[in-house]
């Protein structure tokens, strides 16, 4: 019963297989491997970005601070959630690949169009005195498991360009907000405004791979000295790009997608009629309940690990609501998710 995050997971069978094939012989190293080709055509096929610029690393936090970095300037201020990863669980790394300060959008984890305009406006009123505006961050799927709509992200994507403000989408949970979108990566991405993606992998199946892709092949070189420079470029490249070509072949990052989602229905229907309160209404494979917290014990007795998002585990009440957040990667199976309900009958 395994519900801390899609982190925790193993990785796809095809991907390791993939990792196993490409693990012969010898190949140039820092990404000129064949298989790189490969992955580049094909993500510049699935995007319908022909000029696209594409590069692996192997975390989410280099993926959003590299792409950043390329967006911003030292004294501008990169615009995202209050709860943005970027903001709460990258260590500041994108400040100091970038220089450029956060500036938090008030209003949870999911960005209004006229909460972003008020944070936008507030900046670059003080001349060469205070930060200049910069790029704007926006996490699809959020922190919290919602998702933005097309239309949602059309709003912010609007708002941006108003301003001449370049737009990144962290989309460690691509995936997942895509097949629920039912739309195309092009729709979610460049043809909503976005300029550039961190594109996750590590999350829906892979051993630890994410892609950048950058809409503009002119940013290019610009990525790559800063991949280089903030010690990111992988010698032996080859074993990212065969992770990311697992996990793209026969549309597996779909299926992984899908079958995380569905396990995290499974889960909310069960929560749902237990009379479990869901603090954001779930959309993918991330859901925060809140039950009583005699429930929380008899799950954390038979060993059910998730993150206790708010309130003590330890107290009094055994009827005090504490919050959980349950995360489903592809991997979790309906008899895990129905044990692990089973502790809500009693
Ligand atoms: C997991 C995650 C990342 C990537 O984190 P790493 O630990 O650096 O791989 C980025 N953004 C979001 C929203 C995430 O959930």
């Amino acid at each position: 019963m395994y519900f801390a995050s899609d982190n925790a997971g193993a990785a796809h069978p095809q991907v390791m297989q993939h990792v196993t094939d490409a693990n012969t012989g010898f190949a140039l190293p820092y990404g000129a491997d064949p298989i790189m080709e490969g992955v580049r055509a094909k993500i510049r096929e699935v995007f319908e970005a022909h000029q696209a610029a594409v590069y692996l690393v192997a975390t989410g936090t280099a993926a959003n601070s590299l792409a950043l970095a390329c967006y911003c300037a030292p004294w501008q201020t990169t615009f995202c959630s209050e709860v943005a990863h970027v903001h709460e669980d990258e260590c500041n790394a994108p400040e100091f690949f970038s220089g450029a300060k956060l500036t938090l959008v008030r209003g949870g984890d999911k960005m209004t169009a006229d909460a972003l305009e008020t944070a936008i406006r507030s900046e670059n009123t003080r001349g060469v005195h205070g930060p200049q505006r910069g790029p704007v961050s926006i996490t699809q799927v959020t922190e919290r498991g919602r998702i933005y709509s097309l239309e949602e992200l059309r709003a912010l994507t609007d708002v941006a360009a108003r301003y001449a403000l370049p737009v990144h989408l962290d989309g460690a949970r691509f995936a997942n907000a895509m097949v629920a979108l039912e739309c195309t990566p092009a729709e979610m991405t460049w043809k909503a405004g976005v300029d550039v993606v961190s594109f996750g992998g590590t999350k829906n199946g892979c051993l630890g791979v994410e892609a950048v892709i950058l809409f503009d092949p002119d940013k290019a070189w610009e990525f790559e000295l800063r991949r280089k420079r903030g010690a990111h470029l992988f010698s032996k490249h080859r074993y990212l790009s065969a992770q990311m070509a697992g996990y793209l072949e026969n549309d597996l990052w779909l299926d992984t997608a899908r079958q995380a989602n569905a396990n995290a229905a499974h889960l909310i229907a069960g929560l749902r009629s237990a009379g479990a309160e869901f603090v954001h209404e779930p959309q993918a494979n991330m859901i925060f309940a809140a039950f009583p917290r005699r429930i929380h014990r008899a799950l954390h007795n038979a060993g059910a690990v998730y993150y206790i998002w708010s309130g003590e585990l330890e107290g009094d009440d055994p009827e005090e609501m504490l919050e959980a957040r349950l995360v489903c990667d592809w991997s979790v199976t309906t008899a895990q998710i129905d044990t692990f309900l089973g502790h809500f009958d009693q």
